[in-house]
């Protein structure tokens, strides 16, 4: 390449600095899943956070300052997810617009099953079909640290944009075979009549809007408090674990 812009040239630079101590030390201390991490894991994170920071494209809103922390977390966060998955399990994600906190969006949304509200909303996040992910860092900052409290912004976003990969938002993303799909759709259905009647014990209210949201809300829970998710819809762990090819409770249990 005989020119490239500024943004091009630190995008290589980062990729070909790989994964230094820098963004170890980085990690250790601003993401809470890190320490649960075994040492093959953590290398293995390091290199697809790096891979994916350095190929996508990152704005910044509202006059936010990017910094080297913002965008790292985020990328290991999206990371973590999908440490199991295809390389490419990101293909449908190109631009990630990061906002410094709660964003106001208006026009037509739906916080409840079957109400539709014109009232602006706030939202920490949002995922576009064939467009950018948005995330407000204050949030994403802090749930990095507190995994305990079972919200976490960019397991959410990220997520929606597993679940669009086979074209839709619906609950379900891409499936291996019909078998399996058959096992996720009936624990899901359960889990999320549950939630829709009010009756579930892990899963936030929110996950009742739509299969898409319980889908998204429960990755979070999933991830961040596994073992309440086990306890009491061990159906839908199973599912997700089978999914994410990852087992958070077992991971969290040994340390
Ligand atoms: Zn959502």
């Amino acid at each position: 390449m005989l020119f490239e812009t500024q943004r091009h040239r630190h995008r290589r630079e980062v990729h070909e600095a790989g994964f230094t101590d820098a963004w170890r030390t980085l990690l250790a201390t601003t993401m809470a899943h890190w320490e649960l991490l075994d040492d093959d894991e953590r290398h293995r994170l390091g290199e697809r956070a790096v891979d994916f920071l350095a190929s996508k494209r990152w704005e910044a809103a509202n006059g936010f300052d990017m910094s080297d922390e913002v965008t790292m977390l985020i990328s290991a966060e999206a990371s973590l997810i999908t440490l199991e998955l295809a390389d490419d399990a990101y293909r449908g994600v190109d631009t990630i617009i990061v906002h410094p906190t709660t964003m106001v969006m208006r026009g037509q949304h739906s916080q409840v099953q079957g109400v539709v509200s014109d009232d602006p909303m706030p939202i920490i996040g949002q995922a576009n079909h064939n467009g950018p992910v948005m995330v407000a860092w204050d949030a994403a900052r802090f749930q990095a640290r507190h995994p305990e409290e079972g919200n976490n912004v960019v397991f959410h976003e990220f997520a929606h944009k597993l679940d669009m990969l086979t074209g839709t938002a619906n609950g379900t993303p891409p499936m291996e075979s019909l078998e399996f799909e058959t096992a996720w759709v009936s624990a899901c259905t359960a889990a999320y009549e549950r939630v829709v009647d009010g009756r579930s014990k892990v899963l936030r209210s929110y996950a009742g809007v739509n299969t898409a949201e319980f889908f998204a809300v429960a990755t979070e829970v999933f991830f961040d408090t596994p073992g309440p998710l086990v306890k009491h819809e061990p159906d839908l762990y199973a599912v997700l674990a089978d999914w994410y090819r990852q087992d958070p409770a077992r991971r969290q249990a040994r340390n």
